[in-house]
């Protein structure tokens, strides 16, 4: 068999790594989108290190889109195998991929105009979307949902498992069982790991012990600091900003997964009569859409989810909250001078609805932002964090005046004791480990930590290469 590392190689975008049985079928673990600016993504995304029509099924570990952004192109591209994911991956992808797309002719639209203001541009310059709304239907029907915990067969003789991952709503790490004439080959895949006694979801399931185990690394050198009573410190900076200071929070927040811990941490607060009584919003349409989408999913909850349920049925929704779609109601909210609490995407500032509460919220003193989520230094959220001054935004100079907090607590990824921890029965039987899903640095590290934790045999491949399992 040939295992082909065709994305998220010591990098921790684009996941897509592909199996070739000694027959020549192919399984795809993952088809995700590079994300980031520049010639280089774009680059990664427009070529691929296998030919999509080739490929026979694709196993999909969760929704988020530097796992799942490609799978349009792939299907446009020939791919016309089936997509097996959890149902509630499945769902999830029905908002996420037609939000991508819509990213995508967006950014075109945009890179080319301008280029038409320049004077040396030639017509093979002007970039056309990677794929558009109208190629999400084609690549939705394809999807096959599936239950965790149930093996289910892709073709005579191959079964695969999903098992509970804890990282987003329907996350999952993938196991493939390959009959080789009495015995197994098992070839797994981590996909990304979750974290135990997070909100919502339920903890991360070991995997069965496998042969070859393709294996994540985004914080394989470090350790989260453990959440010191996460709903405490919020309350403090709810109360802090928006009774003492009467002003606005504004939290930047991924719309999947990281809004929802949010919204039910204050439903809680709210069903126990800790949150000040002041409107809360939730500003951004992807957000609102994958609530509902969350609300659907009730299989994926955790045991205090399910008992919280017994006495509030609505665990996303509390009498001050309005959800916001319309751009008209979000926009209003820039002329009240009421205390509210917003929580609007994207989580670095960089894109959608919370750029304009920035623009017209971070000069004035009386307002707070609240950074709970991993922000590039590049982007507006990483250089607030970092207590900059001055910041530019929508084309204005504007003072840092308001208040910038950040919470740390809030990460989906498991820190490398985690990881250590969810992958410590992959020791007798594994003949490989191949770190994924990292940066070189950190991969590096992870590597030694898990070789003095007695794993052997851990090895980083590189964009593009190749390995023969047997
Ligand atoms: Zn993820």
């Amino acid at each position: 068999m040939e295992l082909k590392f065709a994305g998220a190689a010591r990098m921790v975008t684009g996941s897509s790594h592909l199996l070739t049985l000694d027959d020549g079928f192919r399984i795809l673990f993952d088809c995700g989108l590079a994300q980031g600016k520049g010639k280089h993504i774009w680059d990664l995304n427009n070529s691929w290190y296998f030919d999509p029509k080739t490929v026979d099924v694709t196993i999909l570990s969760h929704a988020h889109i530097d796992h799942s952004g490609r799978i349009p192109q792939l299907v446009k591209k020939g791919f016309k195998g089936q997509i097996h994911s959890t149902h509630a991956t499945r769902s999830l992808c029905t908002i996420m991929l037609l939000d991508s797309a819509k990213i995508q002719e967006r950014d075109v639209e945009w890179y080319n105009k301008k280029l038409r203001k320049k004077r040396k541009k030639k017509s093979k310059d002007f970039r056309q979307a990677l794929y558009s709304s109208e190629d999400v239907a084609p690549a939705m029907n394809l999807f096959v949902g599936h239950s965790y915990e149930k093996w289910f067969s892709i073709r005579e003789g191959i079964d695969v498992l999903f098992r509970d991952q804890g990282h987003i709503l329907g996350s999952a790490s993938v196991t493939v069982r390959i009959k080789k004439g009495r015995s197994y080959k098992y070839i797994g895949f981590t996909g990304d790991i979750g974290r135990p006694n997070r909100p919502i979801l339920r903890d991360p399931v070991k995997m069965p012990p496998v042969d070859y185990l393709i294996c994540e690394s985004t914080y394989g050198d470090r350790e989260h600091l453990t959440p010191p009573q996460q709903s405490e410190t919020f309350l403090s900076i709810v109360n802090e900003a928006c009774i003492e200071k009467k002003g606005k929070l504004i939290i930047p927040a991924f719309s999947i997964g990281r809004t929802q811990e949010i919204v039910y941490m204050l439903d809680k607060l709210e069903s126990a009569g800790l949150l000040p009584k002041i409107p809360v919003y939730v500003d951004s349409p992807l957000a609102v859409n994958a609530t509902n989408i969350y609300g659907t999913h009730p299989e994926c909850y955790d045991d205090e989810l399910h008992q919280y349920l017994l006495q509030d049925p609505d665990p996303f929704g509390f009498n001050s909250l309005t959800y916001i779609k319309d751009v008209n109601q979000s926009k209003a909210l820039n002329s009240s001078k009421k205390p509210c609490i917003i929580i609007s995407s994207s989580g670095m500032m960089n894109a959608g609805r919370v750029r304009h509460h920035l623009f017209n919220n971070v000069s004035n003193p009386k307002n707070t932002f609240l950074i709970v989520g991993y922000c590039s230094p590049d982007t507006p959220g990483g250089m607030l964090k970092k207590g900059i001054e001055e910041i530019k935004l929508l084309g204005e100079i504007k003072q840092v005046r308001a208040t910038i907090k950040t919470m740390d607590s809030f990460s989906a990824h498991a820190d490398r004791k985690e990881m250590k921890k969810f992958i410590s029965n992959q020791k007798k039987k594994v003949k490989k480990i191949f770190l994924v899903h990292g940066e070189l640095d950190s991969q590096e590290s992870f590597k030694k930590y898990l070789e003095k934790a007695g794993h052997k045999k851990v090895i980083i491949p590189s964009l593009g290469q190749e390995l023969t399992i047997k």
